[in-house]
């Protein structure tokens, strides 16, 4: 076995030793970047909305540095200079070439998943045309993303409902609270520059239960409990949410989702839309099924469970309440008619 060949075997060992799909983008790229070296990589993900595809930028490694759209966000909306390639590509299903000004050439390859469907682009952008075998290398590699990727997220899905299950939640809160937290100290090193909490996107965990379940379970067996479950995951999907929010099966009846809002009356929209579309669904035999909500910024919480438990705090006061409804654990707090639950009062610290 010659150098080359080991060099690219411990990468791709590398690439799959990752349970996060940024992690996996970015080892991919670093694979890439190390087999063909100083070139510009980026990996956009390809996702077709009534009958277009759109383009967001997953990662991209630029003189060896690169970076995923984990580590910023605002990378997922950049827009790409270079779509026609791409979405040549994509149309023809194959690699496209097209040189440039300075004498380089953008080469983009498509990558399939397991039913064929294009899920993401690679474009590297490189002064030599890629050998037969390189492309070939390139290839294998993408088909070593695609299938890992897949199993990745099979692990993460529910399998009643195909919503994420419980175990990613964590690690998304946990994301979302370092990520929000690294602002907010932002904030409180440069006191006048308010402007950065005030722009910055703000998330929103609403803990959702569907109302006296145990009745439609007593009532029409649990098989059709579990059609009830099912419907209502697919409502919550299916456009009142955007594209890049994320709906969790949290337990038997319960759902998580984290959304992004610019601010609370936004979130309490979105969350309102919800609980409308699911109470105006007409269910077969039962006619109406109803939820309730409860829902925090994903802000300064010390951990995970405390996000959880302010949102659960305002789902109960919904519960209490008469049901069908949605509550904001902040205004609540705000009007006296919940106990704060964590050790940080929402947008203020405690510090004894
Ligand atoms: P509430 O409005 O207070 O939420 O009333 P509820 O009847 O929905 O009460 P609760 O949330 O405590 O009960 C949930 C029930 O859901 C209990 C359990 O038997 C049932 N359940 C939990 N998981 C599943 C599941 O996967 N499928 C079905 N069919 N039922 C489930
Ligand atoms: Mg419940
Ligand atoms: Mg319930």
């Amino acid at each position: 076995m010659n150098h080359n060949s080991i060099r690219i075997i411990d990468n791709l060992a590398e690439i799959t030793s990752y349970h996060d799909r940024h992690v996996l983008e970015k080892s991919l790229l670093k694979t890439l970047n190390e087999l063909f070296p100083s070139q510009d990589l980026r990996l956009f993900r390809v996702r077709e909305n009534s009958g277009a595809h759109e383009l967001s930028l997953l990662a991209f490694c630029v003189n060896g540095v690169i970076v995923s759209s984990d580590e910023n966000p605002r990378l997922m909306t950049e827009q790409s200079d270079l779509s026609e390639t791409i979405f040549k590509a994509i149309k023809n299903a194959d690699v496209e070439l097209t040189s440039t000004e300075n004498g380089k050439w953008n080469v983009v390859y498509p990558a399939f998943d397991a039913n064929g469907v294009i899920f993401a682009v690679l474009l590297i952008s490189t002064d030599l045309v890629p050998s037969n075998g390189d492309q070939r290398l390139i290839y294998g590699i993408l088909r070593v993303y695609s299938n890992y990727l897949a199993l990745i997220e099979k692990t993460q899905k529910d399998k009643l409902t195909g919503l994420f299950n419980r175990e990613t939640l964590d690690n998304e809160i946990t994301k979302i609270l370092v990520r929000q937290g690294s602002h907010f100290s932002e904030q409180l090193t440069s006191p006048n520059d308010s402007r950065r909490r005030t722009f910055a996107v703000k998330y929103w965990l609403g803990v959702i239960d569907i109302d006296n379940f145990k009745t439609i379970n007593d009532n029409f067996g649990h098989l059709y409990g579990d059609e009830v479950i099912i419907l209502v995951a697919r409502l919550m999907k299916s456009g009142v949410i955007r594209d890049d929010d994320l709906v969790y099966r949290y337990g038997g009846e319960e759902f998580v989702v984290v959304l992004k809002a610019p601010d609370e009356e936004d979130a309490m929209r979105t969350f309102e839309r919800i609980r409308e579309m699911v109470a105006a669904h007409d269910f077969p035999q039962i006619n109406q099924v109803t939820i309730s909500i409860g829902f925090v910024e994903v802000f300064a919480q010390p951990s995970p469970s405390d996000v959880i438990g302010e949102a659960d705090e305002a789902l109960y006061y919904a519960k209490g309440n008469g049901r069908n409804q949605v509550h904001s654990y902040s205004r609540l707090l705000r009007e006296g008619k919940v106990k704060p639950v964590s050790q940080v009062v929402h947008g203020d610290i405690e510090l004894f």
